[in-house]
């Protein structure tokens, strides 16, 4: 395996790098192995972010803790800030007691006290015996009151946790040790000599009433409502929906609106298409759930107006978002005409070939497995893959045939997202084509659902 295959590999998280590593010598991978313990070059952080695991399954198979170690220590061991995916794993070697890794994340703390992730770490390694030591350098932080607050609050929700989110209580904290039951009593009166200072800089004793009128801090249903009302009331009846709100809110609206609602929300959007992009984008979201009620011609018209305008973030240009929203509610309908857009769209050569999924006869399987396979065959893009990846899955999720076997495999070697993977995985093993080397490789895969189903189905026949 060359270097660069290794390096997609430990990005996608599949299991078969550590494979690899177990049956080969790992000296031409070890830098990638170093560097995935630092940037965590994953897809999409937020869903693919916890990958401690996969990191520790890389450094056992390639037995390379001590090279790991050093590389990681000599870069970060003086720095002010250290990387979060380098804390989490020297957190796994103090866990194993290795020599070097709980002085590394002490000293790490000493030079910023209020790292919410080293905090974590010297907890996870060291439970509520770390407290002391995090309370104290905490106390001896004078400035910065927002920073060391948020620490001592992070702190105190973490001893909370190791007690069973009972820490808090009287009764069970005088039966910790001294020491700890005084690193509590500080966390405590820094969160609340924070709490006071605040409300001297705010002047004001009492902030939950404006902590209400923030607009982030309504709740979804008194947005919802709001936006309701001003369509129900206003807008609609008189043939107007003028206001700039987000996505969200038209769709939702969208999926709780009447028949008749639906109609006048299709006509208001005829009236604007082709060409005022704005309105189109906020009419379409409305059909984002549900089928639009009048001819598909005004919606195919609409895309065809703007496609080679759109820039290639369809998200910020004005066109390129229209016909995005447009193409979302296409894919509620069924038509011959639909159908054509879906083979237009997979012979483009820019990012909206990926859309040709969506607009596929929803009741044909055989031949959208087989298109499937072809595209997926010359396609590099990561981004279009994805979106693919969870049409491919709801149709193979509702025809389950063996069909589906090729492209799905297609789709676990080639898809980024270890979330999306794992449902790859599961519809791979209900058709029966979950191969033994995909179900030994899920064994170390990065994400740790996926881990769990496999260990469920070992011994049971596919
Ligand atoms: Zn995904």
């Amino acid at each position: 395996m060359d270097p660069t295959e290794f390096r997609r590999l430990v990005r996608h998280g599949l299991g078969r790098a550590a494979l690899h590593l177990q049956q080969h010598d790992p000296e031409p991978f070890l830098e990638t192995i170093v560097e995935s313990c630092k940037s965590n070059d994953c897809y999409d952080r937020q869903v693919n972010g916890n990958r401690t695991q996969y990191h520790w399954d890389l450094i056992e198979a390639a037995s390379a803790h001590q090279l790991v170690f050093d590389a990681l220590a000599n870069e970060f061991g003086s720095t002010l800030e250290v990387p979060y995916w380098t804390v989490k794993i020297m957190e796994r070697f103090a866990q194993v007691k290795f020599p070097g890794a709980l002085p590394f994340l002490e000293s790490a703390l000493r030079r910023d006290p209020t790292s919410w992730s080293v905090i974590s770490a010297l907890i996870g390694v060291d439970g509520l015996g770390s407290l002391p030591r995090i309370s104290s350098n905490l106390s001896s932080v004078e400035a910065d009151h927002d920073n060391v607050c948020d620490a001592a609050r992070h702190a105190l929700y973490l001893a909370g946790e190791e007690l069973g989110n009972q820490a808090l209580l009287a009764d069970v904290l005088s039966e910790l040790p001294d020491d700890q039951q005084d690193a509590i009593e500080k966390l405590r009166t820094i969160v609340a000599r924070y709490r006071r200072n605040r409300n001297v800089r705010n002047g004001h004793r009492d902030d939950s009433r404006r902590r209400r009128k923030d607009p982030s801090n309504i709740p979804f249903r008194d947005v919802w409502t709001s936006v309701e009302d001003q369509i129900k009331s206003s807008s609609i009846r008189s043939g107007v929906i003028s206001t700039d709100s987000g996505y969200t809110s038209y769709r939702e609206w969208g999926k709780h609106a009447d028949d008749l609602q639906i109609e006048h929300a299709a006509y208001e959007l005829s009236a604007h298409a082709p060409t005022d992009v704005a309105r189109i984008a906020r009419y379409a979201q409305v059909f984002a759930k549900r089928p639009y009620p009048l001819d598909p011609q005004i919606l195919i018209d609409a895309i065809d107006t703007n496609i080679e305008l759109g820039d290639q973030d369809y998200w910020i240009s004005p066109e390129g978002w229209a016909v995005h929203c447009c193409l979302r509610a296409l894919s509620n309908m069924s038509d011959s005409r639909i159908s054509d857009m879906s083979t237009r769209l997979r012979n483009r050569s820019d990012h909206w070939r990926g859309y040709w999924t969506i607009l596929f006869p929803p009741n044909d399987s055989g031949s959208y497995a087989e298109l499937f396979e072809e595209s997926m065959r010359s396609e590099t893009d990561e981004e279009v893959i994805h979106s693919w990846g969870s049409d491919l899955c709801d149709r193979a999720g509702r025809f389950s045939t063996p069909a589906f076997a090729r492209p799905l495999a297609l789709l676990y070697d080639s898809n980024p997202c270890g979330v999306c993977r794992h449902d790859t995985v599961k519809l791979l093993h209900r058709i029966g084509a979950l191969t033994d080397r995909m179900a030994r490789e899920c064994h170390y895969d990065s994400n740790e659902s996926t881990r769990e189903f496999v260990a469920s189905i070992a011994g049971t026949p596919s």
